[in-house]
Order: structure tokens, then C-alpha cells, then sequence
């Protein structure tokens, strides 16, 4: 099916702006993703009608937004095609999915010379929380190489694996280059050394159908607002065994069955590590923001954003001076690119002159970015609200300013 860009557009009120007197082209998807009407309007509806707290009021508003904020539960479920809705956990979004399971998982099972396996692409979030668990157990932090065009090396990753693989944690596709990686074939030799895999799917989970139970992870974190939802929230999937075989990540109501000054029991999941009141009107909202998506269908906004990737990608490359960085056969609607003789904050801030909105600088990858030899990119993401008049809008600026060092 071919998508109607100008109605998907109409639903996003923040993208009929101008910038610097210029229309606004946002091309910084894979930081955050702008919200459709529905969203802000579920936001507006839920503290304007039903504000109220989940799971223990006695009275009608507060059955309302409980039955709300479970619906949302059950939507994530399918949407992660997970076993059971009590495998779906809210987080504040995919960085605290990772702490959360570095704190619980890796403090109980976690001990000295055990082995965690990333990879070169990792965003901070899947890296610093494992090497503060390394400091605190005596663990060791092993890393998969990639190679020029920003793939895993999976050679390299087979000699890594040993019995002593406790987890695998890896993201599924790169913020700052948009490789996707082979999940299926990691998880599944990971799992033949015993090792639990955690996927962080903060920027696949958007673009890829996710089906987690054919995948086989033990873990799949997310964040609403990189699938058109409010920031701040996330979800973690885990499996019911391994999830049940963990202790609470926070202490505090919700989570317990019985508190006593002797002894606390906890309650079941995903109420065990949901402590607090949680993001009530924003879990409400992400609601709009699946609905969205699944109406749409992933497989047409996947063509849509290829599309635009391809065609921008063709067409940049021949601009002299434009150098891409990461050039994976498989990618996500990312593209990385320097300005030769050009800082990328510099390109940057030139294309904001223009009204385009683009990430410059790390992308919170720092070891990516050193294995390159570089301080950072430039970087355009695409998302379905994209079109091919903006992505020539890019091009022609992207040349102009390559000129300028050109000349
Ligand atoms: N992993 C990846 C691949 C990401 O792109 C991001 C967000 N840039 C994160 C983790 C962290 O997500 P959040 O900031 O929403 O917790």
C-alpha cells in the first residue's frame, strides 16, 4: 500500500512551522519522532476526564485510568508479539530498560570473570550500565568488532562467546549509523553457550516488525518517543521465567504484596518492578501512538522511509566532498555523513539556516565514533512524515555548503 505522506503529515501539528523562515523539515527522527494529534489529544483527555491513581482508588475515574493504562499493556503485547501481557514492564524509556536489568538480573546472577558481550555499535545506554556492573562484580566487558561499512563481525563474535557468556546485550539497529544487525543469528549462538540476550530496540522498533517470541530474547527494551509516543516512558520485555527469577529494581508501593517492619513480599510481575506511581497519562497516550503505527502497517512505513533513505543516499554521494559514514547492506532510515574539511556541528548549523533539523555530534556512540577516527557525524533520519520534495530540500543545501570549502 502505498501511504498518503500529506494526510500522515496533517496529523502532526509541530510539522506546520516555519524555521529561520523556512518551512520546517525535521530530519532528526532517530533522537525523538514528532507526535500525532491523537497522542497530545489522549494526554489532554486523560488529565482533563480520568486523572486518577491505578490499580488501588475505589472509584469510577481511577477504575477508568487503570483499565486505560492496562489496555496499553495489552497493545505493547501484540505489539512485541510477547507471550503474556505481565511480560510487558513500563520503564522511563529504553536506558532505564537496560539499568534495570544490569541492576536486578546482573546483581543477582553476575559473578567474578563472567563474561558480557556488546558490540562496537552500542549506544552509551548499552555500555556504561554493564561496565558499572564489571566494576562492581569483577565481570569483563567484551566487544564486537565491525568493519568499514559499520557491520558486526561475526566471526569475531563466535571466538568471543565461551561458557563464561552470561549475556549478550546488543542493539538491533544503530542510532548513529543504522546498520541492522542479525539479531536471529546472535541470539540463537548465544543461547547454544547458555547466555541471556538483551536486544535494545530503541531505534528497530519503529521501522522492523518485532516479533519477540520468534526471535527467542530474553530481553527487548524500548522507548515510546522513538515510535511517535511521549518521552520518558519505555518498555522492557522480558521472559516470565527469567523476569520471575529476578528481584525488584526499586522498592516502594505497587510492587509488594505485604510489607511488614520484619518483611516485605513483592508482588508479581510486572507490578514487581513497576514501584511507584508510574507515567500514568503518558502509558494512556503511547496507545495513540501503536494505534498509529499498526494502522499504518511497519512494512509500508519501512518502504516509505527506504525509499527516501535510497534516494537521499544516491543522490548525496555525488556531491563531491560528501563522505558517508556507515554504508551497511541492511540499515534503518539513518544517514550518517561528514562535509570533508567541515566540522558536523558547522553543517549543522547551516542546515538549521535552512530549516533542517539534523543531529550532529557522537550520537551518544562515542567508541563508534573512535573506531572511525572521527569526533562525530552529521545525521539525517527519516521517518514516515518525510517526503522526497524535503530530502531534495537537503540535498541541494548539503551541496551548497559542500561548495563552500569547495570553491
Ligand atoms: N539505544 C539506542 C540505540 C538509542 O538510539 C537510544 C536513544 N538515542 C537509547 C538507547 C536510549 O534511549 P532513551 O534515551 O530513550 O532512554
Amino acid at each position: 500500500m502505498t501511504l498518503n505522506i500529506q494526510n500522515i503529515r496533517e496529523q502532526f501539528p509541530v510539522l506546520d512551522q516555519e524555521v529561520n523562515g523556512k518551512p520546517l523539515i525535521y530530519m532528526d527522527n532517530a533522537a525523538t519522532t514528532q507526535k500525532p494529534k491523537e497522542v497530545l489529544e489522549a494526554l489532554s483527555d486523560y488529565y482533563t476526564h480520568d486523572n486518577s491513581n491505578i490499580h488501588r482508588g475505589a472509584h469510577t475515574l481511577a477504575d477508568r485510568a487503570t483499565r486505560a493504562y492496562e489496555r496499553t499493556r495489552s497493545l505493547v503485547k501484540d505489539f512485541l508479539n510477547a507471550a503474556e501481557e505481565e511480560e510487558i514492564i513500563f520503564t522511563k524509556g529504553t536506558t532505564e530498560g537496560i539499568n534495570l536489568v544490569a541492576s536486578t538480573f546482573g546483581r543477582k546472577f553476575f559473578t567474578e570473570g563472567d563474561e558480557i558481550i556488546i558490540s562496537t555499535l552500542e549506544h552509551h545506554s548499552n555500555i556504561v550500565p554493564w561496565q558499572m556492573l564489571c566494576e562492581e562484580k569483577g565481570a569483563i566487558l567484551k566487544v564486537i568488532p565491525i568493519n568499514e561499512k559499520g557491520e558486526l563481525l561475526l566471526d569475531e563474535f563466535d571466538k568471543l562467546l565461551t561458557n563464561k557468556t552470561k549475556l549478550v546485550s546488543v542493539v538491533h539497529a544503530s542510532n548513529a549509523l543504522g546498520t541492522i544487525n542479525p539479531i536471529e543469528e546472535i541470539i540463537s549462538k548465544s543461547h547454544a553457550v547458555g547466555a541471556k540476550v538483551l536486544i535494545d530496540g530503541a531505534q528497530s522498533s519503529a521501522h522492523l516488525d518485532i516479533d519477540v517470541q520468534a526471535l527467542n530474547c530474553d530481553f527487548f527494551v524500548m522507548s515510546a518517543h522513538k515510535i511517535y509516543g511521549p518521552t520518558g516512558l519505555g518498555v522492557l520485555y522480558g521472559k516470565r521465567e527469567v523476569l520471575e527469577s529476578m528481584p525488584p529494581y526499586q522498592g516502594g508501593g505497587e510492587m509488594i504484596k505485604e510489607v511488614t517492619f520484619e518483611k516485605t513480599t513483592y508482588n508479581e510481575i510486572p507490578f514487581k518492578f513497576e514501584a511507584g506511581t508510574p507515567n500514568i497519562a503518558d502509558v494512556i497516550a503511547f496507545q495513540k501512538a501503536i494505534e498509529f503505527v499498526n494502522k499504518l502497517g511497519k512494512a509500508n512505513i519501512r518502504n516509505h522511509e527506504e525509499s527516501l533513505l535510497n534516494y537521499a543516499t544516491e543522490q548525496l554521494s555525488l556531491i563531491k566532498g560528501f563522505i558517508p559514514v556507515g554504508t551497511a547492506s541492511k540499515k534503518v532510515s539513518v544517514l550518517s555523513f561528514l562535509i570533508e574539511y567541515m566540522h558536523p556541528f558547522d553543517v549543522g548549523m547551516m542546515l538549521d539556516a535552512s530549516g533542517i533539523a539534523v543531529r550532529t555530534g557522537h550520537h551518544c556512540t562515542q567508541p563508534l565514533m573512535n573506531r572511525f577516527e572521527i569526533e562525530g557525524t552529521v545525521r539525517a533520519s527519516f521517518s514516515v512524515y518525510n517526503t522526497k520534495e524535503e530530502i531534495e530540500r537537503l540535498i541541494e543545501s548539503v551541496s551548497k555548503i559542500a561548495k563552500l570549502k569547495n570553491k
